[in-house]
């Protein structure tokens, strides 16, 4: 087993049969980043960080914790999730990023995609890395992102994955917003917007709920695309309410012509500005049976990759103002569209009118392109909402704690108004609770994986669902 460093205590715990690493050395700085995640709420110190170089150091590390009673094993990511889900209380925290390196992304063929090629991918990876391994030696990209890119494969495929879109690759995208001052049409559209066929679909649909203010983060200015028209406020109707909301679309543009070096550059120039135009108007034609706010539409052509890691530059800002390392104390929903009018009106117009320091995001996703087979839980009926409060804040103390009250009382709320919807990232404590979110089907199945997939509880402790086993059934004791 080839581990890269190992903390002392660990290490002198090892049993002598589960075979030595070859490489033992503390690390208070591992640990410390392995005790901490991106919502900055929960520590857990774990017994060693453990730097995987192959598949079989994973399986000798779970091997290990297996002859050990009460020795867990959990898999990090980037440690971006918010609730501790990638901790390890006193066991060991494998550093899937070890195992990440880009000689082992391959493109394979298959069958299920529909150009018949897949990417073979470490879990360790970033997002960001598959994207540039893709377009750069392949000219190729997955169907379907997330927001932000610095997450690794492995990560958000255990929790999920959602963004606004489906893939298909081009240079440029013409990426539009625009605002609504009423829910109802806001849905509508939205709704609407996600159930077109494919081929008079926009490649990406995402909203976003923002408060009627010149707040920076929260307000009118987080609208408008840098360089282009500013926000006018005296274009939203009379009586608009202390809450807008922002319909953001994204339509890929197929390169007809791919950029040779001995390209004529005016020839070129003259057919970029004109596919553009071509763009612009069909863009347009897509976007007028909708009924947002006339003059409030912002437009911009950003190039593909650019897109995709557009949230690297909220990255960075937030890294300059010190809200990056600071607590995020996120809450993240799906809200079924049955009960979505009835949701802004009690927890958006009703509790957050004032913003929460950072994106509010609301937005439609179907059901049926959901796998069954996956664990998630998602509300009932073919439509559902994401809601995520992606609260970005720099005062740590009480201000963390009443923002934490705020995600209780929201979703006291959505409880006592019997909204159907679930926890998306749940962080639940107990098992009464982790079986309502589940249901009883879906409960009975996710125990039988467990007991037959990690009958010891080795694995995950940081979603706290099972606890550590010390015995096999049939009574063998560990
Ligand atoms: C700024 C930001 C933006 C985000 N944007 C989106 C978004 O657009 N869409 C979305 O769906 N989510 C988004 N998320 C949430 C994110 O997808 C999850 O928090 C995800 O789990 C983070 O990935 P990670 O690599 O940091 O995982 P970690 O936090 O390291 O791990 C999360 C869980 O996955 C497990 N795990 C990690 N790696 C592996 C592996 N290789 N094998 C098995 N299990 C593993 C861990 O044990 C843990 O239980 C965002 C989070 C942040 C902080």
């Amino acid at each position: 087993m080839m581990l890269a460093y190992m903390d002392r205590a660990a290490a002198a715990a090892e049993p002598e049969d589960a075979g030595s690493p070859s490489t033992v050395a503390a690390s208070a700085a591992a640990d410390d980043e392995a005790a901490r995640d991106f919502g900055g709420l929960v520590s857990a110190r774990p017994a060693a960080v453990v730097l995987p170089a192959s598949v079989d150091d994973v399986a000798a590390a779970i091997r290990a914790a297996a002859l050990r009673p009460n020795l867990t094993v959990a898999a990090r990511g980037n440690g971006h999730s918010v609730s501790g889900q990638a901790m390890a209380e006193g066991g060991l925290v494998l550093d899937m990023r070890a195992l990440a390196l880009p000689r082992r992304i391959h493109l394979v063929r298959t069958s299920q995609s529909p150009n018949g090629f897949a990417a073979d991918v470490p879990g360790g990876a970033l997002w960001e890395e598959v994207l540039h391994w893709g377009v750069k030696q392949h000219g190729l990209a997955p169907a379907s992102w997330t927001d932000y890119l610095r997450l690794t494969v492995g990560g958000t495929l255990s929790n999920g994955g959602v963004s606004g879109q489906s893939f298909r690759y081009g240079p440029q995208v013409r990426w539009t917003r625009v605002v609504y001052a009423s829910f109802a049409d806001y849905t509508a559209d939205a709704e609407w917007l996600v159930t077109r066929p494919a081929d008079a679909a926009f490649d990406y649909v995402e909203g976003f709920a923002f408060v009627n203010s010149d707040d920076p983060v929260n307000g009118w200015p987080m609208v408008p695309f840098p360089g282009g028209a500013g926000f006018d406020p005296a274009l939203l109707p009379a009586g608009a309410g202390p809450v807008l909301y922002c319909l953001e679309v994204v339509l890929y543009q197929h390169n007809q012509h791919q950029h040779q070096p001995d390209d004529d550059d005016d020839e070129d120039k003259v057919r970029n500005r004109g596919e553009k135009e071509k763009m612009k108007r069909k863009v347009s034609a897509m976007m007028a049976p909708l009924k947002y706010v006339r003059g409030l539409e912002f437009g911009v052509d950003v190039g593909y990759v650019e897109f995709l890691s557009r949230v690297n530059r909220v990255e960075e800002e937030a890294r300059r103002n010190g809200s990056w390392a600071a607590p995020h104390p996120w809450l993240n929903l799906f809200v079924s569209a049955r009960d979505i009018v009835a949701f802004d009106a009690a927890v958006i117009k009703g509790m957050l009118a004032d913003g929460i320091d950072g994106p509010m995001l609301i937005y439609p996703m179907l059901r049926s392109k959901w796998d069954p087979n996956t664990s998630v839980a998602l509300p009932d009926g073919e439509i559902f909402y994401l809601v995520a409060l992606l609260r970005f804040c720099r005062d740590g103390g009480a201000a963390v704690e009443e923002l934490v009250s705020q995600n209780r009382a929201v979703l006291a709320a959505c409880r006592a108004n019997g909204y159907d919807f679930k926890t998306y990232f749940p962080s639940y404590r107990s098992e009464p609770e982790w079986r309502a979110h589940f249901g009883a089907t879906r409960w009975k199945r996710f125990v039988d994986r467990k007991a037959r997939y990690d009958p010891l509880a080795i694995l995950a402790p940081g979603q706290k669902i099972f606890p550590r086993a010390t015995t096999k059934a049939g009574g063998t004791v560990i």
